[in-house]
This record gives structure tokens, sequence and C-alpha cells, in this order.
């Protein structure tokens, strides 16, 4: 299996790929499968400490499914928690939408 670096460098792709095509204005349908998608992420994520932390931070700050910019800044701020939690730099999420849809213009 990947080890966790690399594992969690291509799922946060994925996830922000995810939120980058969801509609800005989303039928219930859609906002009930995505908020379905990411509770079964969380229980299926396959670093067993990565997704129980992960569970904690969407028992604290329910996941954010109105719209694609009510997702993008959740999972953005989600991201930026683990990222503290790693001591990593935080991301500045007023670039998400250069960094994952529009794509960065320097
Ligand atoms: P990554 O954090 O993988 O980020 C990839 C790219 O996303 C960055 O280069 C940057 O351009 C962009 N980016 C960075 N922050 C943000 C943001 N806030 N919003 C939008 N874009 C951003 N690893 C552990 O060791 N322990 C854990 O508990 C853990 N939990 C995780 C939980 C989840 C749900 C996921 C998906 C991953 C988790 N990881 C965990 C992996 C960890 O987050 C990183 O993916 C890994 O350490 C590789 O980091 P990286 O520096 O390559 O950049």
């Amino acid at each position: 299996p990947p080890d966790v670096e690399t594992l969690g460098r291509s799922t946060w792709t994925l996830l922000h790929s995810i939120a980058a095509s969801y509609p800005e204005t989303p039928s219930q349908t859609q906002r009930s499968d995505l908020l379905s998608f990411v509770g079964l992420f969380s229980k299926l994520y396959p670093c067993w400490v990565c997704a129980e932390d992960f569970q904690g931070y969407m028992a604290r700050q329910k996941p954010q499914v109105n719209s694609r910019d009510d997702f993008s800044q959740w999972l953005c701020r989600a991201h930026n928690d683990v990222n503290k939690k790693l001591g990593k730099p935080q991301f500045d999420c007023s670039r998400w939408d250069e960094r994952w849809r529009t794509g960065w213009k320097d």
C-alpha cells in the first residue's frame, strides 16, 4: 500500500477536484450524495489515525454542501486543520479557486 504521504497527496487532489466540479447550485440529491460520500470516505480512508481525526473534525465542523463555494471552503479549512497538526503551513483559502479550479495565474 502507498505510504501515508503519497496516499494523502493523491487523496487531497481527489477531494479538492471533487469540490472544483461540484455545482454552484447543487440539487438536493447532489447535496445528499456529497454528504454521504464524505461520511463514508471518513470511515473507509485507509490511514486509520487520519480517518479517526477526520471524523472528529467532521463532528465539530459539519460538512457544508450547499454550494461549491461552501464545500470548497469547508474542505480547505479541514485540510488546514491537518496541516496544523502536521506542522505544515496554513493554506490561504482565498486562493483555493486559483489552486484547484481556475489555475494559478503566475
Ligand atoms: P498535502 O497536504 O498533501 O497537500 C497537497 C497540495 O494541496 C499542496 O501542495 C497545496 O498546493 C495544496 N494545499 C495545502 N493545503 C491546502 C488547503 N488547506 N486547501 C487547499 N489546498 C491545499 N498525514 C499524517 O501524517 N497524519 C494524519 O493524521 C493525516 N491525516 C490526513 C487526513 C486526510 C483526510 C487526508 C486526505 C490526508 C491526511 N494526511 C495525514 C496526509 C497529509 O495531509 C498530507 O497529504 C501528506 O503529509 C503530504 O503532504 P504534502 O506536504 O505533500 O501536501
